[in-house]
């Protein structure tokens, strides 16, 4: 990055090409196959503009990630929510509920805010049963934290020529949220079209330099795997000893259930922790905790006994 600093007043590659090559590359697809986007939240939105208008609709979790909600409210798409069961995605049920209005089925994998994640087994009889008309997004900000052998490979549906989008993201296991920048891998008919609809330079040159950089630097890879494992076991052991029953989370979050999210919100925020309360979410009893440094953890550990003593 502070190489490129230099060459900031110069507009980025808007064809993403080396990033785009190194990518592909790393996944056993085309380059033509990869879009690059102002983090994984701009080609959500892309898919909204391609895809969706009043007469078509969404199909995704009730309890799933709320940028897929948005977009459809955007296009005045319907939204079919479909129960979450352990507020696990049931990809049966979501498979079922694809109308021939369906043009995008959502699936966060793990899901924010609940951080469950569906296995191999059941996203091949999903793919099995799912009509080919909907696209399937898997929406995989967080698969990348998890150890490969946990990892479902859905990246061969798109390699097979099926309708499926799969979105990454540099935001999290890479630590480069604040520079935005993630990407999909799709079929390239589909990557054609998100490409007539995005900016010419969506993607800004520094993050596309740090990406590049990032994926090579598989020692901060390692070390960031590690912390978030930690951290989620002390996270929840801490949990347990409050006596407050979380959901066991593939991601790098834990949903918690704390009774009167919004007030342990606010009293948290007081003593300098920021968690997210759950009610936008329908779970008002909620809150959703994110690993941090060992440090961190604890002195949210800390805040969070205090908050429910006081109480
Ligand atoms: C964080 C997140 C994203 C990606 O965010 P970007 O920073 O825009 O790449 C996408 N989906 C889910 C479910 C997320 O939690």
């Amino acid at each position: 990055m502070r190489e490129a600093a230099g060459q900031m007043h110069r507009y980025p590659d808007g064809d993403a090409f080396y990033l785009k090559r190194a990518l592909a590359a790393r996944l056993g697809v085309e380059p033509g196959q990869i879009l690059p986007g102002n983090g994984s939240n701009e080609i959500i939105e892309l898919l909204g503009h391609v895809f969706l208008s009043p007469d078509t609709g969404i199909v995704a979790g009730d309890r799933a990630f709320v940028v897929y909600r948005l977009v459809a409210a955007a296009s005045r798409a319907e939204v079919v929510a479909v129960p979450m069961p352990n507020y696990t995605h049931d990809l049966d049920a979501m498979a079922r509920a694809v109308k021939p209005s369906t043009r995008i089925v959502f699936i966060g994998n793990p899901n924010n805010p609940t951080g469950t994640l569906v296995g191999q087994e059941a996203v091949d009889r999903f793919m099995a049963n799912v009509p080919d008309h909907a696209v399937v997004c898997f929406d995989e900000a967080y698969i990348d934290l998890l150890p490969p052998e946990r990892r479902p490979d859905v990246l061969q549906y798109v390699r097979a020529g099926r309708n499926v989008v799969v979105l990454r993201t540099f935001s999290k296991l890479y630590g480069l949220a604040g520079l935005r920048i993630g990407y999909a891998v799709a079929p390239p008919e589909a990557v054609r079209l998100m490409n007539r609809v995005r900016q010419p330079f969506n993607v800004n040159a520094m993050a596309m330099a740090a990406a590049l950089a990032a994926m090579e630097d598989h020692a901060f890879v390692e070390r960031t795997r590690a912390l978030v494992r930690e951290g989620l076991e002390t996270l929840e052991g801490g949990f347990a000893r409050l006596g407050l029953p979380c959901v066991p989370s593939a991601a790098n979050f834990v949903l918690v259930e704390v009774k009167r999210g919004r007030e342990v919100f606010e009293a948290l925020q007081r003593r300098g922790v920021v968690v997210r309360p759950m009610d936008g979410y329908g779970l008002p009893d909620h809150v959703r905790i994110t690993v941090g440094t060992a440090k961190e953890n604890a002195r949210c550990l800390r805040a969070l006994r205090e908050v429910l003593a006081d109480r």
